[in-house]
């Protein structure tokens, strides 16, 4: 595994074209081996990668399983590709509850991001505080596109913590990263499951951001609602 950190913003049906102003901001405030994505709305994904920051990959946050067709409002892995993007987020608790989209449809999307070139960032995580955490790798296995699949990043979101200012121990997230890791390993092999970074998301801030990077296994961090404060993304980013 490597030492890198990831710091993930997904500003989910929010921001704005100004809100792009601050990706300097937080390309400069990563430190050495830290890298930051921001996963704008699709309208803004073009225009985030038109500023051409150096140090931040833009990610969008969905698309759709089948490469092109008659599937009016929905977009393609290969138009977000062409866009600019360099992953995406699939399976986001939000879409899975309100799209009802199932560990199999999320698996076709992450093949789509696969062949289109784009890195399928993989959210798992469980309803209630407590479950086991081999609930969670089972979700993940269900979710995994097939082959060997290149670029995935998985986010382990347990669903109770994201935006409702509660979060899990950095234990119970480190218990939990160790059995996606298993998972990750069993499914693609030791070098390739050991590669995929493994970020925690739900309630992440600047106060608790660094409590849960440091724990085996956590690559980084999924940001919702603090990636839209400027400075508290800064924070965020710079705490990893
Ligand atoms: C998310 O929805 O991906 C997320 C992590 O949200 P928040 O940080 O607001 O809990």
């Amino acid at each position: 595994m490597s030492m890198n950190k990831l710091v993930v913003a997904n500003w989910k049906m929010n921001g704005s074209r100004e809100l792009l102003s601050a990706l300097p901001r937080f390309a400069a405030a990563a430190g050495p081996g830290v890298q930051v994505a921001v996963c704008p709305p699709f309208p803004l994904i073009a225009l985030a990668v038109d500023r051409g920051v150096a140090g931040i990959v833009v990610g969008a946050q969905d698309c759709h399983a089948a490469p092109c067709g008659a599937h009016t409002g929905a977009v393609s892995a290969a138009l977000i590709a062409e866009a600019g993007a360099r992953l995406v987020i699939v399976g986001h608790s939000e879409r899975r509850r309100q799209c009802n989209e199932s560990d199999a449809l999320v698996a076709r999307k992450a093949a789509a991001a696969v062949a289109a070139g784009l890195g399928p960032l993989i959210c798992v995580g469980e309803e209630d505080e407590g479950e086991d955490p081999g609930t969670v790798a089972a979700q993940l296995r269900a979710s995994l596109p097939g082959g060997a699949p290149a670029g995935i990043v998985v986010a382990y979101e347990p669903v109770w913590a994201i935006g409702s200012g509660r979060t899990p121990a950095p234990s119970r997230v480190a218990s939990v990263h160790a059995a996606l890791r298993a998972a990750l390993i069993a499914a693609l092999g030791d070098v390739a499951g050991r590669a995929v970074p493994i970020l925690y998301g739900g309630s992440v801030d600047a106060a608790n951001a660094a409590a849960f990077t440091r724990e085996q296994d956590v690559d980084g961090v999924l940001v919702g609602g603090a990636s839209l404060d400027r400075e508290a993304f800064q924070a965020i980013i710079a705490a990893v």
